[in-house]
């Protein structure tokens, strides 16, 4: 029922077409694992300055299990996602007390480590330990949907697609045949564009025989994101500003932010930011100038967030998760995306 001859196709269009990617000059799991951590969610442009600079700092898991949580997700700023930044420095100490420093090579045991799923244990154990195991990511299953004819991806045809990709993968080289599937979805085999004529599966691809490939699978419509209305205080005193982190367990943990409130039900943001700063961050300030408005999207919700220009009224101590930093001394914190607009928005008013 399964050709294998496929795999021999796909790793021959492979050796010749494969994108150079600086994981790929590596066998070390911790490189690898590394890769398939930063790629998830993310693009490969994106990622592979981020990947060099990390392993010019974080040369080894040890290294990685030594470090800070701050310092690492400084290294992570800007990439999003920072919860998988947190459970691969997790993941790094397990590896140091649990397995004497070495990356196990049982794929149960590899997926037991915090922020490991199917995917990622799949990818290394294939990459690197040269394990028959697929990876199937959204590249994987768009293409397999096309060679099968499935158009709608149901829970049994997940399984016909794992079934099928573990069949063609069980080869000498599993990695690359996951890696050259990764390729053709993201070079030739794309949501909304096809090069069926440079596919070297073309002859054995329903969705390609149907003539209409890109009806393979259909597209899943995302229901729309709610919106929140945030109001944030750029709080001065002196050549100051307040800055406050986030608990580190909830979302974008550990990251520091300008102190912020959600506005509900219409309310007056100048008024509840005094309030709720006083409340929460025990400071009295005097609400100033608005700012303006920034727009962040997350995965599950859209923000509006309103900055204000605010005075400290007097001198007044504030808990440890908090700081008064200089301007100067910003880029010693990790923030979000979201934190750098509302930067932006007061340079641009100071400019
Ligand atoms: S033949 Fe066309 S539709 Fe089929 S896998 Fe290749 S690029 Fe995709």
């Amino acid at each position: 029922m399964y050709n294998t001859n496929i795999s021999k196709e796909i790793l021959c269009w492979y050796d010749k077409n494969k994108r150079d990617l600086p994981w790929r000059k590596t066998n070390d799991p911790y490189k690898i694992w590394l890769s398939e951590v930063m790629l998830q969610q993310t693009k490969v442009e994106t990622v592979i300055p981020y990947y060099n600079n990390w392993l010019k700092n974080y040369k080894t898991i040890q290294s990685v299990a030594q470090a800070n949580l701050d310092e690492l997700l400084k290294i992570w700023e800007g990439m999003g996602y920072y919860s998988r930044c947190k459970n691969f420095y997790h993941a790094a100490k397990e590896i140091i007390y649990k397995y004497n420093g070495t990356i196990p090579n049982q794929f149960d045991v590899f997926k037991s480590l915090p922020g490991v799923g199917d995917y990622i244990a799949g990818a290394v154990m294939s990459i690197a330990f040269n394990h028959p195991h697929p990876s199937i990511d959204g590249n994987h299953r768009r293409v397999i949907s096309r060679i099968l004819g499935i158009k709608n991806v149901s829970r049994y045809n997940k399984n016909r697609i794992y079934n099928y990709l573990k069949k063609i993968v069980e080869i000498d080289r599993p990695g690359d045949l996951n890696q050259a599937i990764m390729d053709i979805g993201s070079t030739i085999c794309k949501p909304k564009e096809v090069f069926c004529d440079f596919c070297p599966i073309q002859f054995s691809c329903k969705a390609c025989v149907s003539s209409k490939p890109l009806e393979y699978p259909k597209k899943i419509y995302k229901k729309k994101i709610p919106t929140r209305n945030l109001a944030a205080a750029l709080i001065e005193y002196g050549d100051y500003i307040l800055i406050s982190k986030r608990p580190v367990d909830g979302q974008l943990g550990g990251l520091w932010e300008l102190p912020n409130i959600e506005l509900k039900n219409g309310e007056c943001p100048e008024k509840l930011l005094k309030k709720s700063i006083n409340n929460h961050y025990a400071c009295t300030i005097k609400v100033g100038k608005n700012l303006g408005l920034i727009h962040h999207t997350f995965t599950h919700f859209k923000m509006n967030i309103t900055l204000f220009r605010c005075l400290l009224k007097h001198d007044q101590k504030v808990d440890s998760s908090m700081k008064w930093v200089r301007w100067s001394e910003l880029d010693q914190y990790a923030f979000s995306k979201g934190n750098h607009k509302l930067f932006l928005l007061y340079q641009k008013e100071n400019v």
